[in-house]
């Protein structure tokens, strides 16, 4: 690993920067590399923001969205970009499988590679790393990089700390997870001083939805809801058949499993819903319970404690009794 302050004086001069982040981008994905992308353009970098595939409506009017690739729509242009790169920017996410099949061309390419992220146990494909499992977002590390690192707080315009806004307030499910530290409340303070306009942020993140959206909310909550209370654990399960009639898009399903978890005696919720091609679990938990542990074991996927999720190749009945029959191995921690 090499030192940080040796990318301090690579960055001292324009370079060719890609900056990406992980599989179906949220709040802190776009927020991060956004805020990272605004940074670096004030410093005369040639820098672009590549998403490995596209991303929810709500997140699609931050400064600098107009030049966002879509690696799946743009692959040859994305390739490119990869392979000529003197620095890539990794954000928000720990392992190259989670850019999909920009992955190997990421690893491949010549350019330094920069993880800064807060998931567990990265990979060990970057050459410098900014990188604390206790920051409640990844803009949260963009911002200390930019004001720590770089020594650049000037830089922190109005277009950045937007971007870097919307990343820790979606990521610390709005200033409430318990990573949400006065550091952070500092930080937040800030990016308002510097221009982000917090509640205007806050209406366009969530007070945004289509009425489709909210009707399938209700559908969720209805119909797909099972509580095991021997379990402390809340499971909606979503089918195919449900997508299609509420013409569910990407982004929609996202925060629903918090609803599931607001029962004040759910300690594990479970958000499981058949896609077009396999079926995706997101799991949310309250405390010490190890969400991303479960996800990790039995799902091919990770994540942190209390937000995490994997996927299954079975059906969703079969993932639904799959994700049942785990509960008595963790029935002790659940009843905590
Ligand atoms: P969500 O439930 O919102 O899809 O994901 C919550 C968190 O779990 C994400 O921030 C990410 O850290 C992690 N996560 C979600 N899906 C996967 C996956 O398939 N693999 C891994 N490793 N992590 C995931
Ligand atoms: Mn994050």
């Amino acid at each position: 690993m090499l030192d940080l302050a040796s990318l301090s004086e690579l960055l001292s001069q324009p370079r060719k920067i890609v900056i990406t982040t992980h599989h179906k981008p949220d709040g802190d994905a776009m927020g991060s590399s956004l805020g990272m992308y605004n940074y670096l353009i004030q410093q005369g970098h040639h820098a672009k923001v590549i998403a490995p595939t596209d991303y929810p409506e709500f997140l699609n009017w931050m400064p600098g969205n107009g030049e966002v690739i879509i690696f799946t729509e743009n692959r040859d242009l994305s390739a490119t970009l990869i392979a000529d790169a003197e620095i890539i920017f990794c954000l928000d996410f720990n392992a190259l499988s989670r850019i999909n099949d920009m992955g190997p061309l990421v690893g491949e390419s010549k350019a330094y590679k920069v993880i800064i992220d807060h998931h567990l146990e990265p990979e060990d494909f970057d050459d410098y790393r900014h990188w604390d499992i206790n920051a409640c977002a990844a803009a949260q590390l963009v911002y200390t990089f930019i004001v720590g690192q770089l020594q650049h707080p000037e830089l922190i315009n109005k277009d950045v700390a937007t971007c870097l806004y919307t990343g820790i307030m979606t990521d610390s499910a709005s200033f409430r997870l318990p990573n949400t530290t006065s550091e952070v409340h500092r930080i937040a303070a800030h990016l308002i001083d510097a221009g982000a306009n917090n509640s205007r942020i806050h209406e366009l993140i969530y007070s945004s939805s289509s009425e489709n959206r909210l009707r399938f909310l209700g559908h969720c909550l209805a119909n797909c809801l099972e509580i095991l209370p021997e379990y402390n654990t809340a499971i909606m399960s979503v089918s195919k058949a449900d997508i299609a009639k509420f013409d569910v898009n990407t982004g929609d399903t996202e925060g629903i499993v918090n609803y599931a978890l607001s029962i004040a005696s759910v300690h594990l919720a479970a958000f499981i819903v058949e896609r077009s091609d396999k079926v995706k679990l997101s799991l949310r938990s309250k405390n010490e319970f190890p969400a991303n542990e479960i996800c990790k074991k039995y799902f091919q996927g990770g994540g942190h404690r209390n937000a995490a999720g994997g996927q299954s190749d079975e059906s969703l009945e079969a993932t639904v009794a799959k994700f049942k029959s785990i509960l008595p191995e963790y029935k002790t921690l659940l009843l905590q």
